[in-house]
């Protein structure tokens, strides 16, 4: 029988290394950030996919992808590396922003509270 390595293969997008790159652990898809949910917290195994939520900014500022588990509902957490694809990252960091579970004239209101200029009118309005 013919011996084949076990290469990463993304179960969402369908992402293969290619064949010229030298075969490395991936935690994630670097193209959809995608994760294999290995096993759960108790041990057992799982294999749904992990689909990428949200971002963690760790206290030494490293960030880590949380991806919920499309099987069993948990979330996990794996490590950002150099490969990702730097914009998908920044759209999910910047999803919950970009869709308050409020109305958007609520942001106005929180960032006049905070001291900000938070009105329509931009910073360049009259002093
Ligand atoms: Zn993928
Ligand atoms: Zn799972």
């Amino acid at each position: 029988m013919e011996y084949t390595p076990k290469r990463f293969h993304c179960p969402a997008c369908g992402f293969e290394p290619a064949e010229n790159v030298p075969e490395r652990e991936y935690a994630h898809c670097p193209r959809c950030l995608t994760a294999i949910h290995e096993a759960d917290s108790e041990g057992y195994e799982c294999g749904g996919k992990l689909q990428p939520v949200s971002i963690w900014v760790k206290p030494d500022d490293s960030w880590e992808i949380l991806g919920r588990c499309s099987l069993c509902g948990e979330i996990a957490s794996t490590h950002v590396s150099d490969e990702d694809d730097p914009v998908l990252l920044l759209s999910i960091a910047g999803r919950p922003l970009s869709m308050p579970p409020f109305p958007l004239e609520k942001i106005e209101e929180l960032t006049r509270m905070m001291g900000g200029a938070g009105d329509k009118g931009g910073y360049g309005r009259e002093p």
